[in-house]
């Protein structure tokens, strides 16, 4: 009970960071953590991601039937389930629409310029999946190919989607993920971002 107390305040505050930094306009954006190997605790549809509660949470099986809680699990529930289901390492998943990391998702344009050793080190490789239609298994296949070797995703004309080991490092990925997106869109207006050396990226990698 301990935990699964500590995890519910922990949804609770990236929930708080994901609202206030502008990440998850009205009730936009998903959290979810998993309990243990049959269940996750995800945050209900309809709420707003600054304003959520403990209690409001909703606990859901690997199928995404309910277990307990009042709230409906958002339709979006479907790409964290894939996820559990294909990643046993992961252990929390952040979705948002962050500004300048959907921008890229928008136009269709990968994140994968070598420009800020923070990206390369705490966000690694950015997939963009196809667009999918929302409330559709077509969802969760769109991110199928990319899961094995991605941590942070862009969903095209969608938002932006982040995994981890923990609920503050799949947070913090969605953070870094933004900021890199916004670095490389700025750099780009103000002049030619230099990209960083291939020996100072195998160096990066080796941290
Ligand atoms: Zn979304």
């Amino acid at each position: 009970m301990e935990r699964e107390h500590r995890l519910r305040e922990a949804i609770c505050w990236a929930g708080r960071r994901l609202y206030e930094q502008g990440f998850a306009a009205a009730n936009d954006g998903n959290i979810s953590a998993r309990m243990d190997d049959n269940s996750i605790l995800t945050t209900p549809t309809g709420v707003s991601k600054g304003e959520l509660t403990p209690e409001m949470l909703v606990l859901v099986d690997a199928s995404g039937k309910v277990l307990a809680g009042e709230g409906r699990p958002s339709s979006e529930l479907v790409l964290h389930l894939r996820v559990y289901a294909r990643r046993p390492d992961v252990k929390a998943i952040v979705h948002a629409h962050p500004p300048y990391a959907t921008s890229f998702a928008v136009i269709g344009r990968p994140l994968d310029e070598p420009l800020i050793a923070e990206a390369i080190v705490h966000v690694g490789p950015v997939a963009l999946a196809p667009y999918a239609t929302p409330g559709t298994e077509e969802l969760p296949d769109s991110i199928e190919p990319f899961l094995h070797n991605h941590n942070a995703l862009l969903l095209s004309n969608h938002g932006a989607l982040t995994l981890g080991p923990d609920i503050k490092t799949a947070q913090f990925r969605m953070e870094s993920l933004e900021f890199y997106a916004k670095i490389t869109a700025l750099s780009h207006q103000i002049g030619t971002p230099r990209p960083l050396a291939a020996e100072a990226i195998d160096r990066l990698r080796q941290l």
